[in-house]
């Protein structure tokens, strides 16, 4: 399901962070180009930053240290992109 005013957005089923515990319904491409996420993508929470990784239920889980390891170099430049991005948003927000 695609969020209604941004098409960048899509609705996931409500979950939570299993990181900080922040409720998770939505996600969005980093670079605001219009992609529905499926299992194994992978996402960011926005409250605390950590990489997370859709389950074949769309519900989300931490990354292992191997599949972190496991990164390509771009995707893992991309989450250290995303991950600043969520700890200046925090920070606006705290
Ligand atoms: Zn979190």
């Amino acid at each position: 399901m695609t969020g209604q005013d941004d098409p960048s957005i899509t609705r996931t089923p409500p979950t939570r962070c299993p990181a900080c515990g922040w409720p998770l319904d939505a996600t969005s491409t980093s670079d605001g180009s219009s992609a529905t996420p499926g299992p194994g993508d992978l996402t960011c929470c926005l409250r605390c930053a950590e990489p997370l990784r859709f389950t074949d239920t769309m519900d989300v889980r931490r990354l292992t240290k191997l599949e972190l390891a496991e990164l390509p170099l771009a995707q893992y430049r991309e989450i250290l992109r995303v991950r600043n991005f969520a700890r200046l948003m925090s920070a606006r927000t705290n």
